[in-house]
C-alpha cells in the first residue's frame, strides 16, 4: 500500500536523533507528499522541548528547510496528557499557530499539580502490581484521554494503549465523537498495545485511522507497512486511513 503521508516524528529538539532536514529528505526518497514534525512537549521528563516556544522556532526551520522541495513539512506537537482534567502541556495560543496537534500518554512526565501527580502520574508507576490497580488506572487514564478529546482540538491521538493502559473501546467512541484520528503507531517495537483483536473493536466504534512511524531517526520515516497489514487484516478499507494515497 502506497502512502502519501507520515504525520509523527521526532528531531533533535526533542529525542529524535535526526535534524528536520534529514527526516524530510527521508520523507522525500520514500516518495512522500506529506510529512509532520511532532516533538515532544515540554513536560516529558528528559525528552520534551525546552517551551512551547520553541515550536514556533521549529516551524520557521521547518518552512526554511522545505523552501521549493517536493514536499509538505508540517509542524505540530506531541503534548503530552498532564492529570485526568483534561490539561496538556502545550498551550491554547501555541497550538493554535501550528499544523497538527498530536496528544499522547506517556508515563514519564510533570504532573500538572500535586493532585495530579498522586491521582494520575504515580498510579501509572504502580499499575502492574496488581489486577486492581491496573483496572483502577485504566479508568483514570480513560478518563483523563477523554477529557483532552473533549477539550481541545486534537487531530491524532498517539499509540493509545502504550505503557499505559486504556479502555481502547471508550477511547475510541471519544475519538469518533470528536473526529480525532486513531493513530496505528508502528514505531514501537512491542506492538502488544494494539493487537488484531483490539483494532477489530476500536473499528467498530467508527474511527478513523493514521498510520504513523513515530520515527525518532531519518531511516524510519515513512516505514507504515506493517501498520497497513494490521488494518487490513481487521477489516478496515483504507478508505478510513486519512494517510493512504488514493
Ligand atoms: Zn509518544
Ligand atoms: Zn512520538
Amino acid at each position: 500500500m502506497q502512502f502519501a503521508a507520515d504525520l509523527h516524528m521526532h528531531t533533535k529538539y526533542s529525542d529524535g536523533r535526526g535534524t528536520i532536514e534529514e527526516m524530510m529528505q527521508a520523507a522525500i526518497a520514500r516518495k512522500l507528499e506529506k510529512i509532520a514534525i511532532t516533538d515532544h512537549g515540554p513536560k516529558n521528563i528528559g525528552v520534551g522541548i525546552k517551551s512551547p516556544e520553541q515550536l514556533l522556532d521549529i516551524k520557521k526551520e521547518a518552512e526554511q528547510v522545505s523552501r521549493g522541495q517536493n514536499i509538505k513539512v508540517l509542524v505540530g506537537v506531541e503534548a503530552d496528557i498532564l492529570g485526568v482534567n483534561g490539561e496538556i502541556d502545550i498551550p491554547e495560543t501555541i497550538y493554535r499557530q501550528l499544523d497538527l496537534l498530536l496528544v499522547g500518554l506517556h508515563p514519564y512526565v510533570f504532573p500538572g499539580t500535586i493532585t495530579d501527580g498522586l491521582t494520575f502520574v504515580l498510579p501509572n508507576q504502580l499499575y502492574k502490581l496488581s489486577e486492581p490497580v491496573r483496572r483502577r488506572v485504566i479508568e483514570i487514564n480513560t478518563k483523563a484521554v477523554i477529557a483532552v478529546l473533549r477539550k481541545h482540538p486534537v487531530d491524532i491521538l498517539t499509540h493509545p494503549g502504550l505503557n499505559m493502559p486504556i479502555d481502547y473501546e471508550q477511547v475510541a467512541r471519544a475519538c469518533a465523537e470528536t473526529n480525532t484520528l486513531y493513530e496505528i503507531n508502528t514505531g514501537h517495537k512491542n506492538q502488544h498495545f494494539q493487537p488484531l483483536s483490539i483494532i477489530e473493536k476500536v473499528s467498530r466504534q467508527g474511527v478513523r485511522f493514521v498510520v504513523n512511524s513515530d520515527a525518532h531517526y531519518p531511516d524510519t520515516v515513512g516505514e507504515l507497512q506493517s501498520g497497513w497489514e494490521l488494518l487490513q487484516a481487521a477489516g478496515v478499507a483504507p478508505e478510513r486511513v486519512v494517510n493512504i494515497k488514493h
